[in-house]
């Protein structure tokens, strides 16, 4: 059984890009599983299909092998292979170790919270394969536990069944993360994603640095989920008020807060969008505003209305901000380009009036990696920005 592409489908497997549509598909196995992939006759990968899902294939070996699965879990030794060193160097780190299609392991998330780890594999032919990947986790790991978070509705999209349920030990409520000079509580049942973003840890632990010694008086953590931006940057502001519309969050980030005798956080539920018009129509003033906005673009037809989004928000930021002033914000939507993302900053600057320099362009943490060929794995942008006049 093989599945076979169209001309245009064969073109992106060897431009290297993963994922096939239904629409390059000429013929698909009946059923979710391990196929080969190929043209009119060679087989040009390995991959793992799924007929009732719109990204019907999924590749993770290009060329053919004798061995398939040996090959995919050759992958996953590479994906653990690679963030081993500070897996073991740091009993307390908040790492993702494998970061699905980056790491040529089709849909899989796996991510440590203090050697607790959250499994999320959202591919159809993983399932029958769980046992086996926990078995090889605890073998390389040593982890305490391995919990399955498979509760997204995106996995109704590939006719997987939602559920949680332990894959080894006995996995606990929450774990605490270390995470620069703060330590944080994960609910690794129901937290957001797996528990935490972890794709910003880099990011927090920066901007924790970059604020040092310099004093500031008001911050606004917007979109701070459990207050994580917040507490890096706490022991040099005098007040930060974190900002989100989930009441759950809330109470996370108040007891991350007491867990680090953080008595400067104040914390809000509101609206993002409708909190900065009043603040602003309000004449408020901060020092550092932080923004980091869930995806507003999930698809590609989103862009336009997505760049709207953000431009008010950094416009609104910008404007209450004093000169000297910093502003850390984020897009993790993947449809809205890094060049997209600095032209919308660029245009929200000269609206508001305000000269501004770039301290920094970032993006992900280093243990989420980018595909050159695959411009999905490269979403996160960062940027630390410095009112000026
Ligand atoms: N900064 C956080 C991650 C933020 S994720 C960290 O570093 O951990 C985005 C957050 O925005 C989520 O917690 C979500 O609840 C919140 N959110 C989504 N839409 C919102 C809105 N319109 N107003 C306020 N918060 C919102």
């Amino acid at each position: 059984m093989k599945t076979v592409l169209t001309p245009r489908g064969v073109r992106r497997v060897l431009a290297r890009h993963p994922w096939v549509w239904r629409s390059d598909v000429v013929d698909l196995p009946p059923k979710p599983g391990i196929y080969p992939v190929t043209g009119k006759r060679e087989t040009l990968g390995w991959a793992m299909v799924n007929p009732l899902s719109q990204i019907s294939v999924r590749v993770f070996h290009f060329g053919d092998t004798g061995d398939p699965l040996a090959a995919l879990w050759k992958n996953l030794d590479q994906a653990l292979a690679y963030r081993i060193g500070a897996y073991r160097a740091d009993p307390e780190a908040g790492l993702r170790l494998a970061f699905a299609e980056a790491d040529l392991l089709p849909g899989l998330v796996i991510d440590s919270y203090a050697r607790h780890l959250v499994v999320q594999a959202h591919a159809a032919a993983w399932e029958p394969l769980l046992d086996e990947l926990a078995r090889r986790l605890q073998e390389t790991l040593k982890p305490h536990s391995i919990l399955a978070r498979h509760d997204s509705p995106v996995r109704e999209k590939e006719g997987l069944p939602r559920y949680v349920r332990p894959l080894a030990g006995d996995p606990p409520e929450t774990a605490v993360v270390g995470e620069g000079r703060i330590r944080y509580q994960v609910n690794l049942r129901a937290g957001q994603k797996t528990g935490a973003f972890l794709d910003q840890r880099d990011n927090r632990i920066f901007l924790g640095r970059e604020v040092e010694g310099r004093g500031y008086r008001r911050g606004l953590d917007v979109f701070g989920y459990q207050g994580l931006f917040a507490l890096q940057v706490s022991p040099h502001a005098e007040s930060i008020e974190v900002i989100d519309s989930s009441a759950a969050a809330l109470v996370a980030a108040r007891e991350n807060a007491a867990l680090n005798r953080a008595g400067n956080l104040t914390f809000t539920e509101a609206n993002a969008f409708d909190l900065l018009r009043e603040r602003e129509r309000a004449g408020e003033e901060y020092d550092l505003i932080i923004l980091d906005p869930p995806a507003f673009a999930a698809r590609k037809a989103d862009r336009e209305k997505a760049l709207r989004a953000y431009k008010e928000i950094n416009l609104r930021a910008l404007k209450m901000l004093r000169p000297g002033g910093l502003l850390a914000t984020a897009s993790c939507s993947h449809h809205v380009s890094e060049a997209d993302f600095y032209e919308m900053l660029s245009q929200a600057a000269a609206d508001a009036h305000r000269l501004v320099r770039i301290r920094a362009r970032r993006g992900q943490a280093w243990d989420h990696p980018l595909l050159l060929t695959v411009p999905e794995t490269h979403y996160l942008k960062f940027a630390l920005l410095e009112v000026l006049a």
